[in-house]
């Protein structure tokens, strides 16, 4: 392995040069990674000779006390006279006491107790606040008496850890040369109630996994994973996004070269801004077998970077010779390679691997961010490429197909490419160009299962496998994706307003089991474009649950739900794939006018929900949609999240949706409402706060049940709760003096709270079959709620009355 990565290194030093050289500026030689001195000691860094002892002390950071009851506390050497951390050996005791009470019921996950409080005979400070100074004056002086083994551990946890690689050292260094005093503290619990292996995370850049907040704890136990809580400092003003990111990347240029066998070259030029004084070290995130040649400035100086082996911890850091001031806007030159970022899946399809993380993206890859991006592509020439941005040019030369795409700000750049047929077909209302990218041959592992699947197959069924088998090739359906493409962008145009984009290619990708939404571009899972008998074959009938219903609509949705309007934080990730979730639903009503398949899909959403996994979770139950990717942990189970956000984000949307419709008026008003919402948001981040806002602004009167005009009732139900209400409905159909229908009835709500508020609508079927909105019932608490509703004009009694029959509702089914 690593004999072979030299051999890359040198070929890849030789192209540098070479590009160096084109480009007229001086040839200079590319430092060795990870040379840095002051990163070196460090990496290396161990115990030094000061110690303390100390006695009931406590030592306090954030939402954290930590009680010393007893015991040594020996600090590691300085680098350039910074103290950087500590170890505790002794008796002591931490106490954790998050502000909100959602992050109190979170750490209750791990504990089943009201309060976290955890015992350790020894812990492991790392840090670039005031911890050295604060513990050193507290205690009196003792001879050094700490086991150098506890710091080694803690090295190692974070550098080779199964649940979390992550360059600790590098962070420090970050402190260390910046001119910051620095606010980094980490704590390594040795717990002996809860876990062995707890980790408590104040970064005020941002804590790893949750920024951009800042304050986290986690087991880091391959056993017992979980981000039990985490939250804003205390003093971070509420409301407001803090801009904690060291720089702000403005422009990509990236040339890209992939070759037969999937090796990837790149050459980025990554111009940013200075977000603060002083800052020497910047972070970036890139793939880890992406390995990183050479980084230059302006000007071909050579820059010192930071990027451990694949298998380690392999964040990317740049170290600058000088500090930067604030505002500062420089361009940096990063040239770097491997295999294993993208894979060549035979039959001429290639999956990219790497995701956001194919060129030097920003640290903390959120769809927040946006950047204009200018790419060359170089591809083998028999293939065909969609990127993200508009086609400036394509052109065979010499070996190899060359593409150059431009873009204007955007979250995210990504591309597709392989033996495509592409077709297209030219929208004018709004105006967008619509494409549907597929290959004719499938990938090796598809081939090999066909194999398999028709071995399998009974005598009886071989009528099949020749239909099945003899045609593999997804062109054929390369139509069907480019309709389904085109009504989508009309039908969402319509709904949510214009989105920031007038081009879209979908493509078909070799992962059978999940898309993926790029600006401008989709990736449709293979197995979309194969019918179900053939699906069958491969033993892909688990998403006939809808899956593959809306999977299209779904990926085309997030042009607007992801890229239009970017999302905050983990937190707001709900609105992502919960709006993206939602719009199959617009899709399968009004294009496909299908009431039933309409119902159909709420059920099945409602399901997810509901339904148990193996470690006895219903996902509504786990937690609140803003708890986003982090509710998953080794209590609640892995695909919880998944399981959680999609539908119940949908829920929320199409809650929202039905409350707003009006007979007059239908949708009119939920439209104006997104509307708005894209268009404020447009190339923006949103918070659900600005959605909640959003919702105010255009909420009815109707809506407004605690007369405040605030939707805080339903959000706090449904977002920031989990409440689930049942309902219950009794009725019956008299005839009043006059000779119409007199309707009798009464609407039960249970298993909710005294203040749970809900506008319970009713339908009726009439004798004609058609189905009508009567109106809303409000409802309050565990309580039921009568009335007697003369249906003046109405002779014929309905067939029968329903409550939220389009699923208007989400409730406990009956
Ligand atoms: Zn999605």
């Amino acid at each position: 392995m690593s004999a072979s990565r030299r051999i890359r290194l040198l070929v890849l030093v030789c192209l540098s040069a070479l590009s160096l050289s084109v480009k007229a500026i001086e040839p200079a030689t590319p430092l060795v990674p990870n040379s840095d001195p002051t990163y070196q000691q460090l990496r290396n860094l161990s115990l030094g000779s000061e110690a303390v002892s100390v006695n009931n002390f406590d030592l306090k950071r954030d939402a954290a006390t930590f009680h010393l009851r007893s015991g040594t506390v020996c600090f590691v050497a300085p680098v350039r006279g910074k103290v950087t951390g500590a170890v505790f050996v002794g008796d002591g005791n931490m106490i954790l006491e998050p502000r909100q009470a959602s992050e109190r019921a979170s750490l209750k996950l791990l504990t089943k107790e009201d309060e976290f409080s955890e015992n350790f005979s020894h812990l492991v400070l790392r840090f670039t606040d005031g911890t050295y100074e604060e513990l050193k004056k507290s205690g009196g002086s003792a001879s050094a008496g700490c086991d150098a083994g506890l710091l080694h551990d803690s090295q190692n946890a974070l550098r080779h850890g199964h649940v979390m690689k992550y360059n600790l050292d590098g962070r420090i260094l970050e402190d260390v040369l910046g001119s910051d005093p620095g606010g980094l503290f980490v704590a390594f619990i040795h717990g002996k109630r809860y876990n062995g292996h707890e980790l408590y995370f104040i970064d005020p850049h941002g804590a790893p996994n949750v920024a951009p907040e800042q304050v986290e704890l986690m087991t880091d136990d391959e056993n017992k994973f979980g981000l039990w809580t985490s939250f804003y400092l205390a003093d971070e003003p509420k409301g407001i996004t803090p801009q904690q990111a060291v720089v702000r990347i403005e422009h990509q240029q990236l040339d890209t070269t992939i070759e037969k066998n999937a090796n990837l070259q790149g050459k980025a030029l990554t111009t940013f801004v200075a977000m603060r004084d002083g800052i020497r070290v910047i972070p970036f995130s890139l793939f880890p077998s992406l390995r990183v040649q050479s980084v230059t400035a302006e000007g071909g100086q050579p820059l010192a970077f930071i990027q451990e082996d694949k298998k380690d911890d392999a964040d990317f850091r740049v170290i600058f010779p000088k500090a930067l001031t604030k505002g500062a806007k420089l361009t940096i030159t990063t040239v770097y390679g491997g295999k294993e970022a993208v894979v060549n899946t035979g039959g001429g399809n290639y999956y990219p691997i790497a995701r956001e993380d194919w060129y030097p993206n920003s640290a903390n890859v959120s769809f927040g961010e946006y950047a204009s991006y200018n790419m060359t592509f170089r591809i083998p020439k028999n293939m065909k490429i969609a990127a993200t941005g508009d086609l400036v040019s394509e052109q065979n030369e010499g070996g190899e197909s060359v593409s150059i795409w431009k873009s204007g700000r955007q979250p995210v750049a990504g591309f597709n490419f392989g033996k495509f047929k592409m077709q297209e077909a030219k929208l004018e209302k709004p105006e967008y160009l619509v494409q549907s990218y597929a290959n004719e041959e499938p990938p090796d592992v598809i081939k090999s299962l066909l194999h398999v699947a028709s071995a399998d197959l009974p005598t009886q069924g071989s009528h099949m496998e020749g239909a099945a088998l003899g045609n593999m090739s997804t062109v054929p359906l390369i139509k069907k994706a480019l309709a389904e493409g085109q009504l989508s962008v009309q039908l969402y145009t319509d709904y949510f307003g214009p989105s920031a984009y007038k081009r879209l290619a979908i493509t078909q990708q070799t992962s059978c089991n999940y898309g993926q939404s790029w600006p401008e571009l989709v990736w449709i899972p293979m197995c979309y474009f194969y019918d179900s008998t053939i699906r069958h074959q491969l033993g892909m009938d688990w998403g006939d649950r809808g899956y593959w219903k809306s999977v299209t609509s779904h990926e085309v949705a997030h042009q607007w739900w992801g890229h239009t309007v970017g999302f905050n934080s983990y937190r707001d990730q709900w609105m992502s794939e919960g709006f993206a979730e939602m719009s199959a639903s617009p899709y399968l009503q009004l294009i496909e006018k299908n009431p039933q398949k309409f119902i159909g899909f709420w059920n099945d959403q409602r399901e997810i929900l509901l339904e148990r996994d193996k470690e006895g979770w219903r996902a509504i139950d786990a937690g609140p949609v803003t708890m986003g990717y982090r509710m998953s942990n080794s209590r609640t189970g892995e695909g919880v999240t998944r399981r959680l956000i999609y539908p119940k984000g949908a829920y929320i949307l199409h809650m929202i949706r039905m409350m707003m419709w009006d007979r007059r008026t239908g949708d009119e008003n939920f439209k104006a409402t997104m509307h708005d919402f894209v268009q404020t948001y447009t190339n923006r981040a949103a918070s659900t706060e600005d959605f909640k806002a959003m919702v105010e602004k255009h909420m009815t009167k109707e809506m407004d049940l605690e007369g405040n005009h605030k939707m805080d009732w339903f959000f706090n139900e449904y977002v920031y709760g989990t409440s689930l209400p049942s309902y219950k409905f009794n009725y019956s159909f008299d005839k009043d003096p006059a000779g119409d229908v007199l309707f009798n009835l009464k609407v039960t709500q249970s298993n909710v709270d005294d203040k749970f508020r809900m506008l319970v609508p009713i339908y009726l079927e009439l004798a004609d079959g058609r189905i009508v909105n009567l109106g809303r019932a409000r409802v309050m608490g565990s309580t039921s709620v009568e009335q007697k509703v003369p249906l003046k004009g109405l002779k014929d009694a309905p067939k029968r009355a329903l409550l939220s029959y389009y699923d208007d509702v989400l409730a406990a089914p009956n």
